[in-house]
């Protein structure tokens, strides 16, 4: 299977902004295993402005717009040092692409971006994807930006025919109302069609439980669907959890394509 993962922030750092190094060995030893038994795997990683943070010793995210790119420069690199470092230890080589809005919405550049990563996937390798936060922000122009990697992974996912997208964050999945709030919430398990009642669930921008990011995974989940691929949310806290995604086993929420 062709599988794109995205991996959020929370799942990589601690809320330091340091790095979770136990779960990021964890994730990168089944990444690794998922490859060898014969998956193509493409990564979509948060992380940079976060591990930024951690690594400048800055006392929080910053405000301003510079700072956050600044951030995202020095956290960028830092993240793919580990990802190369770890993939190596398993055999596995690394690419890294940094995306804008542009490369996704111009149809030259985006045939460009599905260029490379065939060939990498040819090559063996992994591509390792992240939004160029160091220049695309709103201050170049709102064209310029995709904002979140929920959606990219998800364009990214349907521009290459991938036949599965798993966005790994700290939440289980879609729950039939707010679990924080609720606690008999339950968890839904698969979303044959995503409909109004459905995208109900997400709640407003600022709720409890959108503070998830629900909105954009329940966006990614649309995106992706409608071009054939199936999207699983799932919780990132173990890694492992993966072999059991891929192995079409329950973990999570798993949206499936639409009978058109
Ligand atoms: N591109 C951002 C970063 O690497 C994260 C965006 C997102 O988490 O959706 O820090």
């Amino acid at each position: 299977m062709r599988i794109v993962i995205k991996i959020g922030t929370s799942t990589l750092a601690h809320a330091t902004g340091r790095l979770n190094i136990q779960r990021m060995e964890r994730l990168c030893k089944v990444l690794s295993d998922l490859k060898n038994a014969g998956h193509e795997i493409i990564l979509v990683s948060s992380g940079a402005i976060g591990m930024g943070v951690g690594k400048l010793n800055l006392p929080g995210r910053p405000a301003d717009m510079p700072g956050k790119q600044a951030a995202a420069a020095v956290g960028q690199c830092e993240l793919m040092y580990f990802y190369d470092k770890l993939f190596t230890e398993y055999n596995h080589i690394v690419a890294q692409l940094l995306l804008t809005g542009e490369d996704i919405r111009s149809e030259q550049r985006s045939r460009n971006v599905r260029n490379t990563l065939s060939r990498l996937l040819e090559l063996g390798a992994l591509p390792v994807i992240n939004e160029n936060d160091a220049v695309a922000t709103d201050e170049i122009g709102v064209e310029n930006t995709i904002g979140e990697n929920d959606s990219l992974s998800a364009i990214v996912a349907a521009a290459i025919g991938a036949d599965l997208l798993i966005l790994l964050s700290d939440i289980d999945g879609l729950y039939d109302s707010d679990p924080r709030q609720n606690p008999d919430a339950h968890l839904i398990e698969t979303v044959p069609v995503i409909d109004a009642h459905i995208l109900s669930l997400a709640g407003d921008k600022g709720s409890a439980l959108a503070t998830g990011g629900m909105v954009t995974k329940l966006h990614a989940a649309q995106i992706a669907t409608a071009a054939g691929c199936e999207m699983v949310i799932a919780n990132g806290e173990k890694p492992e959890v993966l072999y059991d995604i891929v192995d079409g086993k329950r973990a999570g929420t798993r949206f499936l394509i639409p009978h058109s």
